[in-house]
């Protein structure tokens, strides 16, 4: 067994899909002394293992859009590099709305993804009928679709990138939980751990809905609240159609995709108070399935096969922080990601990698996304947070 390393040119707390891809990234740029550390057993066992698996384009900022055509990018050529199988497939993913409200907003953002070259189409409601015959859509009052939206399997993805960064040289460590950093003045030169200390001057902080923890042993407040989400595979579903997208109520924050042979299905309780709990509420699963059954019937023959809770790692704006931090010089953060965060983390670990080695982001601009938005209030929220 490899010793615990004493000293790293990077550490990266945290070994979901953010973590591993920065590992991966940074030792393929040629800094192979990285040590990821993860708390649990298994590398992308909290939200990460947990979500919906969902990649999509549509989104209202043009950050966002930017990130999703570089991430789908990535994980389109995911066999090649890192070089694993991670179940993709272009189901597509169909946004449905119900409110008048919604409407200006999600027509808008339709209108900059397709400025920025990606290809959703607005739907009119008469649009919508011959499309998905099997969802009832009374009270739709138009929809949006792009046909290279999907789904792929998260733990591949956090196994393909973890796989290749120990090849390239990396260390990633589970079961090895960070308490604490010690300071030289301003500037962070040693992680506490539960297996040792490892002497560094950069940290990356890729611990999703643990952040403020982590942000509390460094004095730096964090702005992310953990909100409990939950998730119900179901039995096999013979009647649904072959193509079925991944279907998304807007207002109702209502998600089904086919799953194996039967359905995965979402819905966000807008009540649901911040907290860690990670117990299936029985009652809001009740709320969940009648809606569902009700938006899709044919799930009235079907039973539960399993289910879950997970979080989402949610900011003021509903988007990630990602940047170094101005309180701690050798501290960086990526956190945060709203509930949206799987599929933007091929491109996020490559942004990370290309901060700490080259300086700044460059493949894609994410200034906005800088820790100082919440010192200076200029907050501009993300509409399509499921
Ligand atoms: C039900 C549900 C459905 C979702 N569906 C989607 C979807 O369809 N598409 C999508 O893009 N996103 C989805 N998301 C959001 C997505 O899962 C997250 O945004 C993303 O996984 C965040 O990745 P991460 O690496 O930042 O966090 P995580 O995967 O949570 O990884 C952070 C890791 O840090 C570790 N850690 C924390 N503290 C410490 C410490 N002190 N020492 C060592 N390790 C530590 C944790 O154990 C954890 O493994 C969903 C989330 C949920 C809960």
């Amino acid at each position: 067994m490899k010793e615990f390393p004493k000293s790293a040119d990077a550490v990266v707390v945290g070994g979901g899909v953010m973590g591993a891809s920065t590992a991966y990234h940074l030792a393929k740029m040629g800094m192979t002394n990285v040590v990821l550390l993860e708390k649990e057993d298994t590398l992308g066992a909290m939200s990460t293992g947990q979500c919906a698996g969902g990649i999509r384009h549509q989104f209202s900022s043009a950050t966002n859009v930017k990130l999703s055509i570089e991430s789908i990018r990535m994980l389109s050529k995911f066999t090649e590099e890192p070089g694993h199988e991670i179940d993709l497939r272009f189901t597509g993913y169909l946004f449905l709305m119900t409110d008048e409200e919604d409407i200006p907003g999600q027509r808008a953002a339709v209108a900059l993804q397709n400025e920025l070259g990606v290809d959703t189409e607005w739907l009119a409601r008469e649009d919508l009928a011959g499309l998905i015959p099997q969802v009832n859509i009374d009270g739709v009052l138009a929809g949006s679709f792009n046909e290279r939206d999907g789904l792929c399997d998260p733990n591949s993805v956090v196994h393909g990138y973890a796989g290749g960064a120990r090849a390239l040289g990396a260390t990633i460590t589970t079961g090895v939980e960070v308490t604490g950093f010690e300071l030289s003045g301003e500037s962070v030169n040693k992680v506490r751990t539960t297996a040792g200390d490892i002497a560094t001057d950069t940290v990356v902080l890729a611990t999703g809905a643990w952040t403020p923890d982590l942000g509390r042993m460094l004095g730096v407040d964090i702005p992310i609240k953990p909100v409990r989400r939950q998730i119900v595979v179901t039995t096999a579903t013979p009647g649904l159609q072959s193509g079925f997208p991944f279907v998304l109520f807007l207002k109702e924050a209502l998600y089904f995709h086919p799953e194996g042979p039967g359905v995965l299905t979402g819905k966000s309780n807008p009540d649901e108070p911040p907290g860690f709990n990670l117990d299936v509420d029985p009652e809001w699963e009740m709320v969940h399935l009648s809606e569902a059954m009700e938006r899709l019937p044919l799930l009235e023959d079907a039973g539960v096969l399993s289910h879950w809770a997970g979080l989402y790692e949610i900011t003021p704006d509903a988007h990630p922080i990602f940047g170094p931090v101005p309180q701690v010089t050798g501290v960086h953060v990526m956190a945060g990601f709203s509930g949206h965060g799987f599929m933007h983390g091929p491109i996020c670990g490559l942004l990370m990698a290309e901060e700490i080695l080259k300086g700044a982001p460059q493949t894609v601009d994410v200034s906005e996304f800088a820790y100082e938005r919440f010192l200076s209030g200029d907050l501009h929220p993300e509409l399509n947070v499921i």
